[in-house]
């Protein structure tokens, strides 16, 4: 009865994800998207809490169910008091570091699990058992490790430069190998061998925190969007593979969903970079993030303008669309931007913001600081949505975005970010850019939009500068 109870939670807790997920696709429903992952997480959790103390009551586990449970609280007492802090003070452009380190924490999970149900007392029976311990540790172990590396390359504790050692591809390539030889070496050995079978498994485990460390470090800064992507989904599935260990169906749906939503969302991302996927999991591509120009080609000069001349455009202009990036998160600049279109819509300019697929430093970051702002969903419109816009446009707003906005990634095929699709600012009338420097962006690649005809750049904190652009308004625009 209490075990029909728990499946019949576990089914709940999955529909509750599937049902997150497809809140979280929209704007306007990813509130109720995230209640209802959240009340899905605490039935799974209090379903998994029960499953366990029943085990615990059973043979041939039998122990004491007080003594489990205590281990329990005391490890969720620990991730609490470790994670609040951490959770309350990360900063949004932290947000990719703070996944990757918990992707990271998913797959020594996995690793975990591998060797506990091997050592299990069933734990040697079944050759499917062996392959899902086999899969479940090499995915585990790669997650672990692509994860750390990634969290210190975003982190800036590590270069973000590509590692690129000879014959790279022939190294991974035989980590593979090695790995299928372990797996089936696990599978053939004698179940009373357990002390070759625990060999056996750390060997495979040593082979996926090589091949995780030496493929995430071949990856340079232009695709680390990707790599959190990929990594997210990996972590997916060393989910699912210690669903299948555990024979738990609702980890098994869990890291399904993650795995393939993962995937899919690396997908777009390629596409939104004109990358293959292969290719970038491949790695070797993207330079070192934030360096200041290190182009030697001669752009020109650039021209300045100052907030006071950028309110009397907004003021003349009829059409206005907001490109925001990275600078903006940085800034803090969402608020003020909010206000300033507010005050320009009520006097009647038609305000649009135009969303780089990779703006930011997390997919949908730039979403996430304009709806904390309280800025209409309507009016904030996908790239492909909005480029065919520009053209009509009087004044285009910049807000701290660079690679981006980068002409040369359409128009200079010997560019690092060469196909890469970018908001296409450029072909309206006035272009503004709201950054500190002439310094470069995320992919370190100079940017020839700064020294065109019709670009002015406004330096400066974003923030400042919004905020001086909103003092700046003629009376006759309300506030
Ligand atoms: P970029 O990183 O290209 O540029 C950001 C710009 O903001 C910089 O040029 C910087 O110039 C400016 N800036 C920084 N702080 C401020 C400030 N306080 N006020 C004003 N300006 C400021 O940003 P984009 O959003 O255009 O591009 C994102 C890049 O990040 C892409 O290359 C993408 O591939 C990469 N990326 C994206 C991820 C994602 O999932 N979205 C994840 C990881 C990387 P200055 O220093 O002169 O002020």
């Amino acid at each position: 009865m209490l075990l029909q109870f728990i499946q019949a939670l576990y089914i709940v807790a999955a529909i509750l994800f599937i049902l997150s997920l497809a809140g979280l696709s929209k704007q306007s429903t990813a509130r109720m998207g995230n209640m209802l992952g959240m009340v899905g997480m605490v039935l799974a959790l209090g379903a998994t809490i029960a499953h366990s103390l029943h085990l615990s009551d059973t043979e041939p586990h039998r122990r004491s169910v007080g003594v489990t449970l205590l281990l329990i609280l005391v490890v969720l007492a620990l991730g609490a008091v470790i994670g609040t802090p951490i959770a309350r003070k990360v900063e949004m452009t932290q947000m990719p570091e703070l996944i990757a380190m918990l992707h990271s924490f998913v797959g020594m999970a996995a690793v975990l699990v591998g060797f506990n149900s091997f050592l299990a007392p069933e734990g040697q029976a079944g050759a499917v058992h062996l392959v899902e311990v086999g899969l479940g540790v090499f995915i585990g172990a790669y997650t672990f490790t692509g994860s750390v590396v990634a969290y210190l390359k975003l982190s800036a504790k590590m270069s973000s430069k590509p590692l690129v050692l000879p014959g790279r591809n022939m190294l991974n390539l035989g980590a593979f190998v090695v790995f299928l030889a372990l797996l089936i070496g696990l599978v053939s050995i004698p179940s009373a061998s357990v002390g070759l079978g625990v060999v056996v498994v750390a060997a495979i485990a040593l082979i996926g925190f090589a091949l995780g460390y030496h493929m995430v470090a071949a990856i340079g800064g232009g695709d680390m969007p990707v790599v959190v992507s990929m990594l997210n989904s990996y972590s997916g599935w060393a989910a699912a593979a210690a669903g299948f260990m555990l024979g738990n169906n609702l980890l098994i749906i869990t890291g399904a969903l993650v795995g393939s939503s993962g995937a899919i969302l690396s997908y777009i991302m390629c596409r939104a970079m004109n990358r293959s996927f292969i290719s970038v999991i491949l790695g070797g591509f993207g330079v070192e993030g934030g360096t200041v120009a290190a182009s030697s080609e001669d752009h020109g000069e650039h021209r300045e303008i100052l907030a006071p001349a950028v309110a009397e455009l907004l003021t003349e202009a009829r059409r206005v669309i907001i490109t925001p990036g990275y600078g903006m998160a940085v800034a803090k600049a969402q608020y003020p931007v909010a206000d300033l279109v507010h005050r320009l819509r009520a006097s009647g300019v038609q305000v649009t913001f135009g969303v780089h697929p990779v703006a930011g430093r997390l997919p949908g970051h730039m979403n996430v600081l304009l709806a904390e702002a309280k800025v209409p969903y309507d009016i904030v419109l996908e790239m492909d949505e909005i480029n065919a816009d520009f053209a009509g446009t009087d004044v285009v707003l910049v807000i701290g975005a660079n690679d981006t906005v980068n002409p040369a990634a359409l128009e200079d095929p010997s560019s690092p970010i060469a196909g890469m699709p970018v908001l296409e600012v450029w072909n309206a009338k006035q272009v503004i850019v709201f950054k500190r420097s002439m310094a470069t962006g995320y992919a370190g690649v100079q940017n020839p939009l700064f020294f065109r005809e019709n670009t002015a750049m406004l330096f400066g904190d974003a923030k400042d500068q919004v905020e001086k652009i909103i003092a700046a308004l003629p009376a006759k625009v309300p506030a």
